[in-house]
């Protein structure tokens, strides 16, 4: 059910990786003038009257006019960063003059993705408050990198993009942080036990339950671990609120709050919450190089899952390093996070957090 589609995953890092091969400018054509030597070949032999002359030139002129017509409009267009292909350029041989000059103006108002409504300025505009409106320890550097880059692949971008906004379930890409708290009355309303699946996931502890929404996924990845001689064993699941509450304080006890805050999150503020995050092994920084720790960093994205507080990146996250702690967010939240905002899945939500319904009111259904 919350699977993205197949494609979604072969855009990643796939075809469309570079983007190179749209941009090709179409060849020029030189049809008219391969026939020259021919014809010129039947004058001599024929030496015919005028009639055939006067329908040759005729024919040349036209021809003349429309070989150096067409490679212009396919150049312009090329040059002005449109998607370009020498099939498109070939359907315009029918173009007239007039229709042909159209083309070759700047196409400020035409759609960037047949998904939406937005055109260039408008998208720009809207990633520009996107970037601005990411937590404020992002730096101003990575900020513009990730403006650039988004602004230079719209229609990839957007693609992806429409992945996330057509998900049917939006809690997968709920901000849960120091600074946006979960309701403390949210409780995901399709939580199953692990138990259930006691034959095929090793369970470090009997009380832990997900979402079934993303169990498939969570099956899937397990069986590619175990084919690749790697088991994954469960260490904590869903947190209620409640459950948060008193590990919270706990941690307060024993540590005092600063450290506490480091290592734990106030209730409200846990992705474990949400039943579509886990921890793995031994939920401590060994597991970073142990070999399921080292599998999990290599290949979580391919299922969906996300590292949530990587290595270097405390400030932007709150939390120090969990090798082990990993959310479910499907294929194309994934594939934004590693192809624009730099693998960090704390700067995708921010800014899918502060431009998502705007986004969506230039989705098409
Ligand atoms: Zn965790």
């Amino acid at each position: 059910m919350y699977c993205e589609p197949l494609k979604l995953r072969e855009l990643r890092g796939g075809e469309l990786g570079t983007g190179k091969h749209h941009m090709k400018k179409s060849p020029k054509k030189s049809g008219t003038a391969n026939k020259l030597p021919f014809l010129r070949r039947v004058i001599s032999i024929t030496g015919t009257g005028l009639l055939v002359l006067g329908a040759l030139l005729v024919g040349l002129f036209a021809g003349a006019r429309y070989t150096t017509a067409l490679p212009l409009v396919g150049e312009e267009v090329a040059e002005a960063g449109e998607i370009n292909s020498s099939e498109d350029a070939s359907e315009n041989t029918s173009a007239s003059d007039s229709e042909a000059e159209s083309l070759t103006e700047p196409e400020t108002v035409s759609p960037l993705h047949p998904g939406f409504t937005l055109g260039a300025s408008d998208f720009q505009e809207l990633v520009r408050q996107g970037v601005s409106s990411m937590n404020s320890a992002a730096p101003e550097e990575t900020r513009e990198q990730i403006y650039e880059h988004i602004v230079s692949e719209p229609a990839i971008f957007l693609q992806y993009l429409q992945g996330m906004l057509n998900s049917p379930d939006p809690m997968l890409y709920a901000l849960a942080d120091k600074r946006h708290s979960l309701s403390s009355d949210y409780v995901p309303s399709d939580l199953v036990s692990l138990n259930e699946y006691q034959s095929t996931l090793v369970l470090n502890r009997n009380d832990l339950s997900l979402r079934s929404s993303i169990m498939p996924m969570v099956l899937a990845m397990v069986e590619a671990a175990r084919l690749d001689g790697i088991t994954l064993d469960f260490s904590s699941s869903y947190r209620s609120y409640e459950y948060q509450e008193g590990l919270f304080q706990r941690h307060v006890d024993n540590l005092g709050l600063e450290e506490a805050e480091r290592v734990s999150a106030r209730p409200g503020t846990s992705q474990h919450q949400l039943g579509t995050t886990m921890d793995f092994g031994s939920v401590t920084p060994a597991f970073a190089v142990h070999p399921a720790g080292l599998w999990l960093a290599e290949h979580a994205g391919d299922f969906g899952f996300s590292l949530s507080y990587p290595d270097g990146y405390e400030e932007i996250t709150g939390y120090s390093y969990e090798p082990w702690h990993f959310r479910y967010i499907g294929d194309a939240a994934v594939s934004l996070q590693d192809r624009y905002f730099q693998g960090i899945q704390q700067y995708l939500l921010e800014f899918y957090h502060y431009t998502h319904e705007e986004f969506r009111t230039r989705l098409l259904p």
